[in-house]
C-alpha cells in the first residue's frame, strides 16, 4: 500500500513540506488521499522572491511574450489533462464537472494568450489613448498609461473550481506581468499541487511567477504592500474578515472579491408550457442543480416563475430531476457525483433546514442525505431538493441563505415588477437569467436587474442551440457581481488583465508622450528619410517614421468616375441642386475616393516588406473634400508590434500607420489609422 502523499507548498523555488498536518478525504468513499504539511511557510522569503526574483524576470520580457507563454502552458498541461481528471475524481465531480475546472481553466488559459496576442503590445506599458489637447497649439497634452504595478498578486481560492479558479486569475495577473502567490481551498487542494507541479515541471514559468500555498495564509496579507494585489474567492464571511485586514486598509491594497450568489432565474410572464422557452427554463434550472452538486457560485438558487405556471413547473422539475443518477461518477451513466467534502455536505444540510422552515418541499428530502446513490462509501453526497416559496417578497431567508449544494427554491410573482423586485431581494448576484420570447420583456428586465447583477442571460429559442448556459463564466464577459456577490471584477477580456495594472495620467508634449507611450501622438516630431516607409522592414521602421505625399487636385471627372466604379450616385455628389441645399452647399466628393485617393498618394507600389493592409481604425471624415479642392497625405509610424514568430507565417510584425488627408488649406479632412503586417528581414 503506498503512503499518502503529504502535499507541499512552493515557495521561492523550494517545494516545502513533508510532515503531515491535516487529512483531506475523498468526496466519494472518505479514503485518505492526501495531507497538507505541518511546516510553516515563511511568507517574508515568498513575497521576497517574488519581488526580487520573479518581478524582474516577468518585466524582462513584454505582453507579446508572456502571452506567448501562456499559449504554450495551456498546450502543455491540455496533453498531460488525464493526470488531472484522475485526481479530480476524489472531489466528487463528475468527468463533466471536471471538465469545467480543468479544461475550463486551460480554456482561459488560451484565450488570455489569444487575447494578449491581438490587444496588447510589445511593451509593457499600454496608451489608453487617444492623448487629449490641453491647451490652443497642440502642444501640451493629455492622456493615460498602464503600467505594470510591479507588486505580487496574492489569489484565495475557493475549494469548488480548484484548477479553473487558480488558472482565471493567474493568466490575466501574469499576462500583467505580477508574480502570483496562490492560496487554494484546503479541501481541494491536491488538485490545485497537481496542477502547478505539471506547471513547474514545464519549465516555462519565471522561477517564482508561481507560488502555491497548502494549507493557511498565516501573516501574508499583513505583510504586503502598496503595490500588491489580493484577489479572493470564498465566502462572504470570509470576504468580509479579510477585506479589512489592517494593513490592506492602510496601504490601500487593492482587494477584488467574489462571493456568494443568491442567483436567479426568472421564467417572464409570457411563456407559457408547450413553448420552447418553457422547456429552456426546466432545463436550465435542472442543470444548474446537478452539475457540480450544486457547488457552482454561479447556480440558480432562485427560480422565480409566474403563479399561474409554478405547477407546471415544478412537475416538470420533478419529473427531470428524478431522472438524475446519483453515486460515484465512475460508475457509468451517474449524472452527478458527492460534495466536496462532509463538512460542506453538513453545511448544506443545515442550510437546507433553515430554507426549508415555512417553506414546501418539492423534490428531495427535508435533510438531503436521504436517497444518496450507487457505490457512495462513506461519501458526501446529498440528493437534490427543490423547495417552493409562495411568498417570497416576506420570505427573507429564501433571498440570504445560500445552501452550497443542489438546492434550489421556486418563488412565485404576480406581475413582472414584482419578479424583478424578487430579483433585486438578492442584493447582488453574480448572474441572473431572464427567459422570455419577448424582447420588450427582455429589455425592460435587463434595464431593472442590471444594477444587482455581474452578468445576465437572457434566453429564448433562438439563443438556445449556442448558449453557454448560466452557470458558466466566460473569459470574455465580466465575472462577479455586486453587493453580496463581493463587488469584484474578474476576467471580462483585457479588463482583467487592467486590474493588476496601475493606471497613472501624464501630462507632455507630444513628442515626449510618443516617447512615453511608445506610440506616435500627432503634433509629436516625425522622422523623414529618403527611404519610403514601405519600403522598410519591421525591424527598419521605428514609431514617428513618416512620409508627406505629394498633392492631387480632385476634380468633378474623379467624382464621377468613382461613382461609375463603386455605383455610389449619391444626390451629394451627383446632384447639383439638392447638394446646394446641404449644409456643404455644393457637390463633394465620395468619402470613400478620398480614402482610396489618399491610398494613391502614399503606398509604394513595387512588391516589398508591406505584406497586407488588414484594415482601418479609427476612420473620420472630418471635412468634406469638393470638386477643386488639392489633398494631400501625412502617413506616419503610430504602432508597431512585434508578436514573435509562427512556424506557420513568414516572420512580419503589425504596423499601423496614422493617416491624415489635409486640404489646401491644411484642414484635416480624413483620420484614420491602417493596419498592415509587415515582413521582418530574418
Ligand atoms: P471560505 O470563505 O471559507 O474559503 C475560501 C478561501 O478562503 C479558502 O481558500 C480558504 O482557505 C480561505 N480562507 C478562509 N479563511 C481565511 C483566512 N482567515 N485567511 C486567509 N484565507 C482564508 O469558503 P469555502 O471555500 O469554505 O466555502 C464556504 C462557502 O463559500 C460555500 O458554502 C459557499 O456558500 C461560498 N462559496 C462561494 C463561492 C463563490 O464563488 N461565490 C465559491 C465557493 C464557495 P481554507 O480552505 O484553507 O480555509
Amino acid at each position: 500500500m503506498s503512503a499518502t502523499p503529504v502535499l507541499q507548498s512552493l515557495i521561492a523555488g523550494r517545494w516545502i513540506g513533508s510532515s503531515a498536518a491535516r487529512d483531506l478525504r475523498s468526496a466519494i468513499n472518505g479514503r485518505l488521499v492526501a495531507q497538507t504539511h505541518a511546516e510553516e511557510i515563511d511568507f517574508g522569503e515568498s513575497l521576497d522572491f517574488a519581488r526580487r526574483q520573479a518581478l524582474p524576470s516577468l518585466l524582462a520580457l513584454d505582453f507579446q511574450q508572456r502571452a506567448a507563454i501562456l499559449k504554450a502552458l495551456a498546450t502543455y498541461l491540455q496533453e498531460r489533462k488525464e493526470d488531472l481528471y484522475a485526481i479530480s475524481a476524489h472531489t466528487g465531480a463528475t468527468r463533466p464537472d471536471s471538465w469545467i475546472d480543468i479544461e475550463g481553466g486551460f480554456g482561459t488559459l488560451f484565450a488570455y494568450a489569444s487575447m494578449g496576442r491581438r490587444e496588447l503590445p510589445s511593451s509593457n506599458i499600454v496608451h489608453e489613448g487617444p492623448a487629449q489637447q490641453l491647451g490652443k497649439v497642440g502642444q501640451f497634452m493629455g492622456t493615460h498609461v498602464l503600467v505594470p504595478k510591479r507588486g505580487v498578486a496574492v489569489h484565495i481560492n475557493a475549494f469548488n473550481f480548484p484548477m479553473w479558479g487558480m488558472l482565471e486569475k493567474f493568466a490575466p495577473s501574469f499576462l500583467a506581468g505580477m508574480p502570483c502567490i496562490v492560496k487554494p481551498a484546503t479541501a481541494t487542494s491536491y488538485v490545485a499541487e497537481a496542477c502547478v507541479r505539471l506547471i513547474e515541471q514545464s519549465g516555462l514559468l519565471p522561477a517564482g511567477a508561481l507560488q502555491l500555498v497548502i494549507g493557511g495564509s498565516g501573516d501574508l496579507l499583513d505583510r504586503l504592500e502598496e503595490t500588491d494585489v489580493v484577489t479572493f474567492t470564498g465566502s462572504a464571511d470570509t470576504a468580509a474578515q479579510l477585506r479589512v485586514n489592517a494593513n490592506l486598509i492602510r496601504r490601500s491594497v487593492p482587494f477584488n472579491a467574489e462571493a456568494d450568489s443568491l442567483n436567479c432565474a426568472i421564467l417572464a410572464p409570457d411563456v407559457q408550457p408547450g413553448d420552447p422557452e418553457f422547456d429552456l427554463f426546466v432545463k436550465e434550472v435542472m442543470r444548474e442543480m446537478s452539475a457540480k452538486a450544486g457547488q457552482k457560485c454561479t447556480a440558480i438558487r432562485r427560480a422565480i416563475v409566474p403563479a399561474a405556471q409554478v405547477d407546471a413547473v415544478a412537475a416538470a422539475l420533478r419529473e427531470r430531476l428524478a431522472k438524475i443518477r446519483i453515486g460515484d461518477p465512475s460508475i457509468e451513466g451517474v449524472r452527478m457525483g458527492a460534495l466536496a467534502s462532509k463538512a460542506q455536505q453538513a453545511d448544506v444540510a443545515e442550510r437546507l433546514a433553515q430554507l426549508a422552515q415555512g417553506n414546501e418541499i418539492v423534490y428531495g428530502e427535508r435533510d438531503g442525505f436521504a436517497p444518496v446513490g450507487e457505490g457512495v462509501g462513506d461519501g458526501a453526497f446529498f440528493a437534490p431538493t427543490l423547495l417552493l416559496c409562495r411568498d417570497p417578497m416576506r420570505n427573507e431567508a429564501v433571498h440570504n441563505i445560500e445552501a452550497f449544494g443542489p438546492v434550489s427554491t421556486l418563488m412565485t410573482y404576480g406581475d413582472f415588477d414584482e419578479a424583478l423586485a424578487l430579483a433585486a431581494k438578492g442584493r447582488g448576484s453574480l448572474v441572473g437569467s431572464v427567459v422570455t420570447k419577448t424582447p420588450a420583456l427582455a429589455a425592460q428586465a435587463v434595464y431593472h436587474a442590471a444594477a444587482f447583477h455581474g452578468r445576465l442571460l437572457v434566453l429564448d429559442r433562438d439563443a438556445a442551440g449556442e448558449s453557454t448556459g448560466h452557470g458558466s463564466p466566460l473569459p470574455m464577459l465580466k465575472h462577479g457581481g455586486p453587493g453580496r456577490a463581493g463587488g469584484g471584477e474578474e476576467l471580462g477580456g483585457i479588463r482583467a488583465v487592467k486590474h493588476y495594472l496601475q493606471r497613472c495620467a501624464v501630462q507632455a508634449s507630444p513628442t515626449m508622450l510618443t516617447a512615453i507611450t511608445g506610440e506616435y501622438v500627432r503634433g509629436g516630431k516625425v522622422t523623414e528619410d529618403a527611404i519610403h516607409p514601405f519600403r522598410k522592414h519591421f525591424e527598419e521602421i521605428q514609431v514617428g517614421d513618416s512620409l508627406l505625399t505629394h498633392r492631387r487636385t480632385v476634380s468633378e471627372a474623379d467624382i464621377v468616375n468613382f461613382g461609375g466604379i463603386s455605383g455610389d450616385y449619391f444626390y451629394m455628389h451627383f446632384d447639383e441642386v439638392a447638394a446646394k441645399d446641404t449644409q456643404f452647399g455644393q457637390r463633394i466628393a465620395h468619402g470613400y475616393f478620398v480614402l482610396s485617393a489618399a491610398a494613391g498618394l502614399f503606398v509604394s507600389p513595387a512588391p516589398g516588406p508591406v505584406l497586407a493592409n488588414y484594415g482601418l481604425d479609427t476612420l473620420r471624415f472630418v471635412n468634406p473634400v469638393a470638386i477643386g479642392d488639392t489633398i494631400q497625405a501625412r502617413l506616419t509610424c503610430k504602432r508597431r508590434i512585434d508578436r514573435g514568430n509562427r512556424p506557420d507565417q513568414p516572420p512580419q510584425g503589425v504596423v499601423a500607420w496614422d493617416v491624415q488627408v489635409t486640404n489646401q488649406r491644411g484642414e484635416l479632412a480624413a483620420s484614420y489609422d491602417i493596419l498592415t503586417l509587415v515582413a521582418k528581414k530574418a
